[in-house]
């Protein structure tokens, strides 16, 4: 096993940046062009609270679907795990990450998880809220506490383009609008959807998502825990089952600790009991994850044995 130091990760990046080669960037989102492809960004932050980066880690991207995962973390905390999965399944799915045929197709016509598109618009409906702005407020606060950030904030730019891209997303909403899946306002849930994918953060904002999942919910601020331990284990569960889209298998495999991709190349990492990853790298496949972001993910889990499942 090697050692955590800086010159590792620095080695590290290094050896995985060439997989950018094989990917695209999401031109989507404002500011992102070719000049983006061969980022490479890692922190990683153990529970002693030691924090290590490599590679352009100060890039700042829009969570995207990253944000998935604090929409899930409220959303449990306001409704509990029954009402919550009473909405939304649990399983992976097979097909992309915006599929609609998917909501079908399955028996109850409930999303399959909240880690896909329909199923974190669902989600985003049970974020408590006198108003739209206070719900997406409470997501914010809740960011800026568990990354000790104050200065998270989400993208005007981004927030647009979102709006503008999002048939889609509206698609989705309606669709499970006319099912009864969805029986909020539509266009709150959308609104507060795109918001949630628009906060712009770095590597380091990334890690320490993935810190907190890591270390028992605890605020880096007080040390109080903010979010129980059971819903923090039905949120690692659901990244390591749906996390990186329709290639979790793969990453459960071959990373096997808990992850959550977003189209913007960010990856968040959460290795419970030590350390929280964020990885950034534009560069992404396919399915939506980060090609060179993907390998160095897979590189740290074998030379640092974060292997949940066991070593090679
Ligand atoms: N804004 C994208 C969407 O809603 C996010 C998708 C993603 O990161 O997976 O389609």
């Amino acid at each position: 096993m090697i050692e955590l130091t800086t010159s590792y990760l620095e080695e590290a990046i290094e050896d995985s940046r060439p997989f950018a080669a094989s990917g695209n960037v999401n031109m989507n989102l404002p500011n992102f062009d070719e000049t983006m492809k061969d980022r490479l960004g890692v922190s990683v932050i153990t529970t002693d609270l030691e924090c290590y980066s490599a590679g352009e880690h100060r890039q700042f991207v829009p969570m995207q679907s990253t944000s998935k995962v604090i929409g899930l973390m409220l959303a449990l905390q306001d409704f509990g795990k029954e009402r919550v999965f009473n909405a939304v399944g649990m399983e992976p799915m097979g097909d992309f990450f915006n599929s609609i045929s998917q909501l079908e197709s399955y028996d109850t016509t409930k999303p399959f998880n909240p880690m896909i598109n329909a199923g974190a618009i669902a989600v985003s409906a049970m974020i408590k809220g006198q108003s739209p702005e206070n719900r997406f407020n409470r997501y914010l606060e809740f960011l800026r506490e568990i990354t000790d950030n104050e200065k998270l904030d989400m993208s005007e730019d981004v927030y647009e383009a979102e709006r503008a891209n999002g048939s889609r997303n509206r698609a989705l909403a309606y669709f499970m609008h006319s099912t009864g899946t969805l029986v909020t306002d539509v266009e709150e849930a959308l609104d507060l959807y795109y918001r949630m994918n628009s906060v712009m953060m770095c590597c380091d904002d990334f890690a320490r998502v993935g810190l907190f999942l890591a270390r028992g919910g605890r605020s880096p601020r007080s040390n109080e825990r903010l979010i129980p331990s059971n819903h923090l284990r039905t949120v690692k569960a659901i990244m390591m089952t749906s996390g990186m889209y329709n290639s979790s298998g793969h990453y459960a495999v071959e990373a096997g600790f808990p992850c959550k991709s977003g189209v913007s190349g960010s990856i968040i990492g959460a290795i419970p009991g030590r350390m929280g990853i964020g990885v950034v790298g534009p560069a992404i496949d396919e399915k939506g994850n980060s090609t060179a972001g993907g390998a160095l993910i897979k590189k740290l889990a074998q030379d640092l044995g974060l292997n949940m499942f066991g070593e090679n």
